[in-house]
């Protein structure tokens, strides 16, 4: 049936309801990528209740940021309406993060390309609610090739009246405001991906993280209080405009209200976009997308967390295992050091040099597990490496260094083989329990 819908090449608009994810160009429906038709009915509600009562919906939905951390949207959006400012509001600014840099995900690619109209929908309700004029989409440097779309939606969405100024002026108390979104290209640094980096990039500087606090909401871009928001977080707050905080509260779970589009990569008949209500456990994605045969899944990117099977049972959610939505299958063909070989020289390219943990630890790192790839290490290089990663997640300067070496500590732990089948002298286990030292 599915191979017949990709045949007939059916309009998005046209999938069932409850479907899987084949490829990029087809979709589960669910919460926010079900019903495909773009109505602009949250902006709709905008102007005729005003910002405070969308603030209101988004807060009673429970929605969280689903850049991974998963920080209250509406406790954001509120904060930075709060913000004081120089003007007034008019200088108050709201980013959308789409470098999505971190491997394994691609689901913003797919929103963008599928659902900008929904997206530019979500940071101009924000702007609505927040009081913001500025509009940034910051976009993922490999991403370039979006850009003529994207700039077309935009000069239509300015066309309709729905960017620019006198915003909805008529329709309502929510309507009558001034908005509009740029677009400006990173240049392909994973470190800009982090909202302050990204901020930094944003004002023609280089891409270093700041020290937060002060967060953006108060101190942003060209310190103003900025909202930052994930793709996926605009596209969510546009639907729940729509439809209502208690109807995106009916799938999920108490914490983690609504679904999450997750990216689906790797051993699997189907790799794809998936949408799935958040509390979905593992293996139903496992066996959603078609994965036999499953050795460890990467969840949450190269940053994340590496899973054994009988820890399948585990649950997609804020309070289990929180995800930007990166979700990589390997089953037994895979050799695991591959996994973390690939992921330390991702590491060592892509940290900033601004730290020396970070810098200098990523790259020992790398060279350490190219020795046991070697066949040349022995017990001491993997003490070693487990010492270099610890020192690398307490004393780097930011998130990237902090979780740059999860993959390394969690497949020590998990995966001891990978490194002892190489060693010198076959003689390596584990010192200790990773999870009861970070308990
Ligand atoms: P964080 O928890 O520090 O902050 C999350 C968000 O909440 C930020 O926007 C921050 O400004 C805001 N915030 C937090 N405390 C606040 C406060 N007291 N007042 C106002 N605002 C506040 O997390 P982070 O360092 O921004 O991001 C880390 C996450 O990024 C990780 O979960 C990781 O999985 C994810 N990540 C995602 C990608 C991707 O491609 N999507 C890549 C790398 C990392």
């Amino acid at each position: 049936e599915i191979a017949a819908l990709v045949e007939a090449d059916t309009p998005l608009a046209h999938w069932p309801k409850r479907f899987f994810a084949v490829s990029n160009n087809v979709h589960r429906s669910g919460l926010l990528l079900g019903d495909l038709e773009t109505r602009e009915a949250g902006l709709a509600a905008l102007f005729a209740r005003g910002g405070p009562a969308v603030l209101a919906e988004v807060e009673r939905a429970g929605l969280r940021g689903r850049g991974g951390a998963g920080f209250t949207t509406a406790l954001k959006w509120r904060f930075c309406r709060e913000a004081p400012s120089e003007n007034g509001h008019a200088d108050k600014v709201i980013v959308c993060n789409a470098d999505e840099g971190e491997p394994g995900t691609f689901k913003d690619r797919v929103l963008l390309s599928a659902y900008a109209d929904l997206v530019f929908e979500g940071m101009t309700l924000a702007a609505g609610v927040v009081g913001a004029k500025t509009g940034f989409l910051y976009l993922r440097g490999e991403y370039r090739y979006l850009l003529d779309h994207l700039e077309a939606v935009l000069a239509r969405r300015r066309a309709q009246g729905l960017l620019g100024t006198g915003i909805g002026a008529g329709e309502g108390p929510g309507g009558g405001f001034d908005f509009d979104i740029h677009i400006h290209l990173g240049a392909g640094a994973y470190i800009c991906g982090e909202e302050s980096a990204l901020i930094e990039s944003l004002e023609g500087k280089r891409g270093i993280t700041r020290k937060r606090p002060p967060f953006p909401v108060t101190e942003g871009y060209l310190d103003r209080p900025t909202v930052v928001n994930n793709v996926e977080t605009f596209l969510g707050a546009a639907r729940i405009a729509e439809h209502g905080g208690y109807w995106f509260r009916s799938e999920g779970t108490d914490r983690s209200a609504g679904s999450k589009i997750l990216s689906v990569s790797g051993d699997c008949a189907r790799p794809g976009i998936y949408e799935v209500p958040f509390g979905t456990p593992v293996a139903d994605v496992l066996a959603d997308c078609g994965a036999e045969d499953t050795q460890s899944v990467q969840v949450s990117g190269a940053a994340g967390v590496t899973l054994t099977p009988d820890e399948f049972h585990r649950l997609l959610a804020f309070e289990d295992l929180p995800t930007a939505g990166s979700f990589m299958v390997f089953d037994h063909s895979r050799d695991l050091l591959d996994m973390v070989r690939n992921f330390a020289g991702f590491f060592a390219h892509e940290s900033c040099g601004f730290c020396t943990p970070c810098r200098v630890g990523g790259r020992l790192v790398l060279d350490l597990v190219d020795k046991v790839a070697a066949g040349a290490a022995g017990r001491h290089d993997l003490d070693e490496l487990r010492d270099i990663a610890q020192v690398m997640r307490r004393a780097s300067h930011c998130g990237l260094g902090h979780t740059a070496a999860n993959h390394v500590l969690n497949t020590l732990d998990k995966f001891p083989h990978i490194y002892r089948d190489r060693l010198r002298m076959s003689d390596y286990t584990p010192s200790f329990d990773l999870d009861a030292a970070l308990a």
